[in-house]
């Protein structure tokens, strides 16, 4: 054993039935762990309609080591993330969801691969029980796009269910950027990893925060938020269009001049039309988010609002974590 510390972060957002036994459930583990003899578990409720934030505050009464960053607002499931990873005071931070998906025994399994010197221990899905048919062919389009549009090295199948080191902590703490797709960073940081099968469990009780159209903008944000390369393919597209263009132009003109009868149709026209006007709204479309973007980075506002923190050593002061890397210091709100 060291005086290693463990801290073990879950978002939650309207999570009331789940909190109790997926907290219980984290101290069984806790307790079986062979390195780390000290830890933290910090709940991050992120703006919490239902009874979540009372329960959490029930058992933070009875548990020093069970911290709570409470928001203002919903501020979403990256942003929470972001505050646990931020806040987690120990040598290694392990991300789990707070509505039981994901299995905590695994973490066992994750320190074992941290001590043969991994840096992210990953659980890799092997099954998904209980999701839709649609929901299971997207996730199993989105990796090898993300992949190939923004040549980070996402392992497929993957949430945000993993252990990161000291090192890929810091790594992802120090990086500036609003628009944060936790998964997509810590991938990005390159640093040696390794994925532990699992069979994700359904969910233990309420719903999905994530409807088909949230889950789309998302998919769609985490590219542009990582990659200009949907850009490149609008000028390249462009260029196609122009080359055939200009071939088909300039045999019209020869085939005109040699006397035959241009290729008419009304039909044609308007399809072509059509295609290229709709291509050009796509286009549109994908330079707006890119300007969105930028909009929201320049705007430079914090990542979150922080209304409590429970169990945490200071009391009185609330930080909240901005664009530009620095911490803020703010009165109670
Ligand atoms: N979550 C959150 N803020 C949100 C949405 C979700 O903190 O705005 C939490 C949620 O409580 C859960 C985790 O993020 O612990 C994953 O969310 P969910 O289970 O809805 O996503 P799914 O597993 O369906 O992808
Ligand atoms: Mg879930």
């Amino acid at each position: 054993m060291s005086n290693e510390a463990i801290s073990i972060i879950s978002p939650l957002f309207n999570e009331e039935e789940n909190i109790e036994q997926h907290y219980h459930e984290i101290c069984s583990v806790i307790k079986k762990l062979k390195h780390f003899n000290s830890y933290e578990i910090i709940m991050v409720n992120d703006g919490s309609s239902d009874n979540s934030l009372n329960i959490l505050k029930n058992l933070a009464k009875q548990d020093p080591n069970l911290k709570i960053i409470s928001f203002t607002r919903n501020f979403g499931h990256e942003a929470a993330s972001s505050a646990g990873l931020k806040y987690a005071s120990g040598k290694v931070a392990v991300l789990i969801d707070a509505d039981r998906q994901d299995p905590p025994e695994l973490i066992l399994e994750f320190e074992k691969e941290f001590l043969n010197g991994y840096h992210i221990v990953y659980g890799q899905r092997k099954k998904r029980l209980k999701e839709t048919f649609i929901k299971k062919i997207t996730s199993k389009a989105f990796y090898p796009i993300f992949k190939w549009i923004t040549k980070v090295d996402m392992p497929k199948d993957t949430g945000d269910f993993c252990l990161l080191s000291r090192k890929a902590l810091d790594a992802i703490n120090q990086l500036p950027e609003n628009n944060r797709f936790v998964r997509g960073l810590i991938y990005w940081t390159g640093l040696p990893k390794k994925a532990i099968f699992f069979i994700r469990r359904s969910r233990g009780g309420g719903n999905t925060k994530y409807n088909y159209s949230k889950l789309t903008i998302f998919a769609l944000e985490n590219i542009i938020s990582f990659s200009i390369v949907p850009i490149y393919f609008i000028i390249f597209f462009s260029l196609f269009i122009i080359m055939t263009c200009s071939i088909g132009t300039i045999t019209a003109l020869i085939l005109k001049l040699l006397g035959f009868v241009a290729i008419t149709g009304w039909t044609s026209i308007i399809i072509s039309m059509l295609f290229l006007f709709s291509f050009t709204f796509l286009f549109l479309g994908i330079l707006g988010l890119y300007i969105g973007k930028i909009f929201q980075e320049i705007k430079q506002r914090p990542l979150f609002l922080i209304n409590e923190k429970i169990n945490f050593e200071e009391e009185i002061i609330n930080y909240s974590y901005a664009s530009n890397n620095k911490f803020h210091i703010r009165s109670n709100l």
